[in-house]
């Protein structure tokens, strides 16, 4: 049975990143003096019912990211930097990304994920000298060597897993809120494959092994810097499932009646509509599912 995610709220990119403008300063100052422009910094924007966009003159002085082009040609920005102590409204994603529209939530997530890569990327990995943001803020520059920086992205895998009788099997973290389960997860390690991963992060914190391995979508999880890659895959021993009793503390089969059950009675709270999980776990209900959420 092949699934299909819907609605992953912080996949919705609908602007033109343009990148051949990014090298040309005169057209992004042109496209800046008419565009869109909104403040972003530590994760947060100034969100009411939609981002609050500034006028030209009103733009404080911080590093500008080019973020493209709407349908009309529109320039979009962001500019990083601290907001007044006493400003109000300023929302995070996780908050705003329902409610956004596409092209807001596109924007901001970009905007995000950008801002929290540059503040934390503010000296050169060779000399260790300053750098700067550079062409647009897609990359920054070394002010002694030149050498030019990235932004990174951390690859992350969460992983659907269901056995035999399209039960799935929900774990458990010790930090998370009580009655909170979710699907397994973990960081791509360096020189390891999708499938090399999936595999090991499921038997290392549920003692199964998976096959049937399938890819079912992706959104940016700019907190700080990750994307969550979403598979699912099938149980070959679903009786030894164990948790490690680490990072996971316990675990559950649910067929689709205990999980409505156990989700009416308050017994189970799954992750809220912002995350792939919470779509991957619908995905396999079959429907979007009206419940009480637990924010991690
Ligand atoms: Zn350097």
């Amino acid at each position: 049975m092949s699934l299909a995610l819907i609605n992953l709220s912080l996949a919705r990119a609908h602007l033109d990143r343009a990148a051949r403008l990014r090298t040309d300063e005169k057209a992004l100052d042109a496209l800046f003096a008419t565009g869109k422009i909104f403040q972003v910094n530590k994760g947060k924007f100034h969100f009411t019912d939609s981002i609050q966009w500034l006028s030209a003159g009103a733009v404080p002085a911080g590093d500008r990211y080019f973020l493209g082009l709407d349908e009309c040609g529109t320039g979009y920005f962001a500019i990083n930097a601290p907001f007044a102590e006493d400003a109000e409204d300023l929302l995070t994603l996780r908050e705003a990304g329902l409610i956004a529209t596409e092209i807001e939530t596109g924007a901001a997530v970009h905007a995000v994920a950008l801002a929290n890569w540059h503040d934390t990327h503010t000296h050169c990995a060779r000399c260790g000298a300053d750098t700067y943001s550079a062409l647009g803020g897609s990359v920054r520059k070394c002010r002694n060597d030149e050498s030019e920086h990235y932004p990174r992205t951390d690859s992350a895998v969460i992983v659907l897993v269901r056995d035999g009788d399209n039960r799935i099997l929900l774990g458990r973290q010790k930090v998370w809120p009580p009655k909170r389960y979710s699907n397994f997860a973990g960081f791509l390690e360096p020189g390891e494959s999708l499938e090399a991963c999936i595999k090991r992060e499921v038997l290392e914190e549920a003692g199964v092994r998976i096959n049937q391995i399938e890819y079912l979508g992706s959104q940016a999880w700019p907190f700080p810097a990750s994307i969550m890659l979403a598979f699912t895959g099938v149980v070959e021993n679903p009786h030894d499932a164990q948790a490690d009793g680490e990072e996971i503390e316990d675990l559950r089969w649910y067929s689709k009646e205990s999980f409505t059950a156990d989700l009416k009675s308050g017994e189970l709270l799954i992750p809220p509509g912002i995350s792939i999980a919470r779509r991957m776990i619908e995905a396999w209900y079959g429907g979007s599912i009206d419940f009480p959420e637990a924010w991690r």
